[in-house]
């Protein structure tokens, strides 16, 4: 745990968040400033900053998160109007946490702007 990592704080559930789902490897929980009408943020529980810094180990909690965001999108009933998984890295991206996390969106149409 990073002690000034809010999604680590969130984790611990030493700070408050709509959490949907949980288990040893991960958790999901609703975006504080949703851009879409459904907004969640899949993130491994262990505190890393970003994909710059994903080891080869990882594979296996990489391919877990993506398990997870299917489940959700089926809970969120998007499943099948459609969503879109987003991990920001770096400035360019405007990434603004540094615990990597997996944004789901969806819930309307959602057109893809680069730049
Ligand atoms: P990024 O721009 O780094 O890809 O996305 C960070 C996301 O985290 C943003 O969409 C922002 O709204 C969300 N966020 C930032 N702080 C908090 C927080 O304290 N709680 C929750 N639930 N979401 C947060
Ligand atoms: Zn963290």
């Amino acid at each position: 745990m990073s002690t000034d990592c809010i999604f680590c704080k969130i984790i611990a559930r030493q700070a408050p968040a709509k959490i949907v789902y949980q288990d040893e490897h991960v958790t999901a929980f609703h975006d504080a400033s949703p851009h879409t009408p459904v907004h969640l943020l899949i993130v491994p529980n262990r505190h890393i900053a970003s994909v710059n810094e994903v080891g080869d180990g990882d594979e296996q909690l990489l391919g877990h998160l993506m398990t997870v965001a299917r489940q959700l999108a089926a809970q969120e009933k998007v499943a099948r109007s459609g969503y879109r998984l987003v991990i920001n890295t770096g400035p360019d991206t405007g990434q603004s946490v540094f615990h990597l996390h997996m944004h789901l969106v969806g819930g309307r149409p959602i057109p893809l702007r680069l730049g």
